[in-house]
């Protein structure tokens, strides 16, 4: 079969080559993918930043059908449709895997880079771990749900924001877009959002958002304490470190921030006004297979729509480069439905 994986170099590209999978073991199933994004986590991992795996298979964003299942296999049959996100398993008995923070296990397997992705025709995956994705959503759009989505619904889920509360959301790109769609769709908040780009804040104003503030134009906190007194949570989806300090200050009194992006760097925490106000900085990672599940079953009820565009998986580099250029609006996704090419 045909997969793209991360090069030998490790210079941030892929190769597409004719790969071989091994036999399926007990608990195992193999997937024929459909359909799979390419993220900035797998740029990531095929320059090498997570440490070197030179010809791992990457993606986390895939869609597919079951096509066989190995022994013992109880959870899913021939003829499923379901996905291959970034926590690809866990231990199923730790502390973590056993209290709902099974993304948090310290013997977690990751898509695409501690083990082969679905960034090819074929993917084997761990039957219990593979979420399923119902009949009604579409795949195109369901791949996106994989990654952003369940992170960005997670992380408002963390947030608890409760209907009507204000929340705050830092950064307007792909998760924070997603991020404005779950917190007015599904947890009818009242939305913030904040970013420097008039064109990203316009298309989460369209997308539902309440407020847009250009943070490079004005102070987000400051307008946000004099506007509603601060908001009741914030989530940060921004790389930008003073997001997190915008963030602290834009939060009333017993407000919640909700950590996500993964910034270069630390943040001054004013630890007396953190304790004076109560206020929580929390953090989110991913989703469990929960998280998920939901975050499908409320996508196909159209609570997100996911901006995908399908392309060919001979045009990978291409897409990297056009990430890397910051190019793309919406997510590409790679189309495996009539085979690879
Ligand atoms: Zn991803
Ligand atoms: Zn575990």
């Amino acid at each position: 079969m045909k997969a793209a994986v991360v090069r030998k170099n490790c210079d941030g590209y892929f190769d597409v080559k004719d790969v071989t999978l091994r036999d399926l073991k007990p608990g195992e199933a193999l997937v024929k993918i459909e359909y799979c994004g390419l993220c900035h986590t797998d740029l990531h991992v095929a320059a090498g930043d997570f440490g070197k795996v030179p010809g791992r298979i990457t993606g986390h964003e895939g869609i597919g059908r079951v096509v066989k299942v190995g022994p013992n296999v109880t959870s899913l049959k021939i003829g499923d449709r379901v996905s291959v996100a970034w926590f690809f398993s866990g231990c199923g008995h730790c502390e973590y895997c056993i209290t709902g923070n099974e993304s948090l296990c310290r013997h977690v397997e990751n898509a695409g880079y501690t083990g082969d992705g679905a960034m090819a025709e074929y993917c084997i995956v761990k039957a219990n771990y593979a979420v399923k994705v119902p009949e009604n959503l579409d795949p195109i759009k369901a791949t996106s749900v994989t990654c952003a989505g369940v992170t960005t619904y997670k992380a408002i889920n963390t947030s608890q924001i409760r209907p009507g509360q204000w929340l705050v959301i830092y950064g307007a790109g792909g998760l924070g877009n997603l991020g404005v769609q779950w917190a007015k769709n599904v947890f009818k908040a009242h939305v913030i959002a904040v970013d420097i780009s008039d064109e990203k804040l316009q298309a989460v104003k369209e997308a539902g958002a309440d407020m847009v503030i250009n943070s490079a134009k004005v102070d987000p906190a400051k307008e946000i304490q004099d506007k509603i007194g601060g908001a009741q949570a914030a989530v940060v989806t921004a790389t930008a470190a003073i997001c997190y300090d915008q963030a602290l200050a834009s939060v009333r009194a017993a407000g919640k921030v909700v950590a996500i992006s993964l910034p270069k760097g630390n943040i001054d925490v004013p630890i007396a006004k953190t304790v004076l106000d109560g206020i929580e900085i929390v953090s989110s990672l991913v989703g469990t297979r929960q998280d998920l599940a939901e975050a499908f079953e409320l996508t196909a009820e159209g609570a997100i729509n996911p901006i995908v565009h399908t392309r060919k998986l001979s045009e990978i580099n291409d897409i990297v480069d056009e990430m890397k250029n910051g190019k793309i609006v919406g997510r590409m996704v790679v189309d495996f439905t009539n085979g690879a090419n």
